[in-house]
């Protein structure tokens, strides 16, 4: 069989669950394809004076229920079919969270360590400029993702507003979310995915008797959802076994600690030369024993091949896609459980819709409140999820798939089609 595209993969994912709760056939179709695809082409002028052309994306797959809402990826592996793949799982996870969004992504093929801090300022306002309105506060809100942060949201916003009527410029700040804290970003943004995974996790553990505790765990990539689900796991107790970058994977059967690595690989951009453990290749990372998986870097790290390495019991998706289709059916034969992306890493886009909120209203949240909504809502999206899997007997992503498209059923049921 020919190696499906990530989005080829989004649809066979639907495809199972759609078949399984036997899902309306012309909802079926709608859902199945993006609404609008934007790519656009820019000029930059790079620090020695050339110009250069980058190629920017923005897929807005729907937003039946309510805005369109997803994150902004600088990668060279960003293309059409990817950010069409990520879009679309922006839908589910903002359906299973209860949250009043769509599904949208975007990104610019690059690799931003190739540019200087100015460069990248330069490309990200250019990028802004030629999205033009087809982003807005009400209408599709970019928000961080793979190599993008809480500074890049800061020009977005700058440029955003500059574009605006002076008038209208204050009632914008929520074009952008994951904003610095003083721009009108949300205390608890920058930990709120891998806190989303810690505390599903936590939910999974109790339902299944299994003690934190004494677990042992090993996580791939080790940016914001990475270090943040291992440093948000380490109270717990739990062992990080192994951990792997795009700069090389480490092993330590003694523990390496989060916090510590989490400083290195933000004073050297990466993991490799940490002193806190031993170098490995990536098969006999992906091969360590430890209970709990966590990948959190890019999709199809876990396919037919890469599955029968694992040795653990239980996938915890903190990435987008990290498992594909053949990935799924290799952990199921092999009895490994699995949690997937759109429950557990729901927890950045629903901490991005606290900070929407509180730019509208003008207020400021403290943490404690941003961490107490954002339990009740995972707990909300997990007990739903849960629900399904012994409904209709099936696996959890299949399930979690359930859960959304229930409600986007509905909602088209109730609205219709225009005209
Ligand atoms: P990030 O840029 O902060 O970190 C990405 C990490 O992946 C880095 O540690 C990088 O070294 C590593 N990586 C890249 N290529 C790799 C490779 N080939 N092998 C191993 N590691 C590799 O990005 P992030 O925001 O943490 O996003 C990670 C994943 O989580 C993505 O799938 C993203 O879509 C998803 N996600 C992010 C958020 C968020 O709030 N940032 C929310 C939901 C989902």
């Amino acid at each position: 069989m020919a190696k499906l595209s990530v989005y080829e993969n989004v649809i066979a994912q639907f495809n199972n669950a759609a078949d399984l709760m036997n899902l309306d056939p012309e909802i079926r179709r709608i859902l199945a394809c993006t609404t609008n695809e934007i790519i656009v082409h820019f000029p930059v002028k790079m620090d020695d004076g050339h110009i250069q052309i980058f190629t920017g994306y923005r897929v807005q797959h729907n937003n039946v229920l309510g805005p369109y809402k997803g994150g902004l990826r600088f990668h060279p592996s960003v293309d059409i079919d990817e950010v069409r793949a990520l879009a679309t799982w922006m839908t589910w996870k903002s359906a299973i969270a209860g949250i009043p969004y769509g599904g949208a992504k975007g990104g610019i093929q690059i690799d931003p360590r190739q540019y200087s801090r100015s460069e990248l300022e330069r490309i990200t306002r250019r990028f802004t400029f030629a999205l033009g309105s087809n982003i807005g506060p009400e209408y599709d809100i970019p928000a961080p993702d793979v190599n993008t942060n809480s500074q890049i949201m800061a020009w977005i916003l700058d440029t955003y507003l500059s574009m605006m009527p002076p008038l209208e410029r204050n009632r914008c700040v929520h074009v952008v979310t994951g904003k610095p804290i003083e721009s009108g970003g949300s205390l608890g943004r920058d930990k709120a995915t891998g806190q989303g995974v810690v505390f599903v996790l936590e939910l999974w553990a109790k339902d299944h008797n299994f003690d934190l505790s004494h677990a042992t765990y090993m996580v791939q990539g080790f940016g914001n959802v990475g270090s943040w689900t291992a440093r948000l796991l380490k109270p717990y107790g739990a062992t990080l076994l192994a951990v792997e970058d795009h700069t090389g994977a480490i092993v330590n059967p003694a523990g390496i600690d989060a916090d510590a690595l989490t400083e290195y690989v933000q004073a050297h951009g990466g993991l490799s030369g940490y002193p806190g453990g031993t170098p490995v290749d990536h098969r006999t990372f992906m091969s360590v024993e430890a209970d709990i998986f966590v990948p959190a870097a890019l999709e199809n790290q876990i396919t037919a091949e890469t599955a029968s390495w694992l040795n653990v019991k239980l996938v915890v998706e903190g990435a987008n896609g990290p498992t594909n289709i053949e990935g799924d059916k290799v952990l199921q034969e092999r009895g490994i459980g699995l949690l997937p992306d759109v429950l557990c890493n729901a927890g950045g886009v629903i901490v991005s819709y606290f900070e929407w909120l509180q730019n509208k209203r003008s207020e400021f949240w403290d943490l404690e409140e941003v961490d107490a909504k954002l339990h009740k809502l995972m707990i909300s999206a997990y007990r739903h999820v849960y629900e399904a899997v012994h409904k209709f007997n099936t696996d959890w992503r299949t399930a979690a798939y359930v859960v959304a498209l229930n409600r986007l059923e509905k909602v088209y049921r109730e609205r219709g089609i225009f005209p």
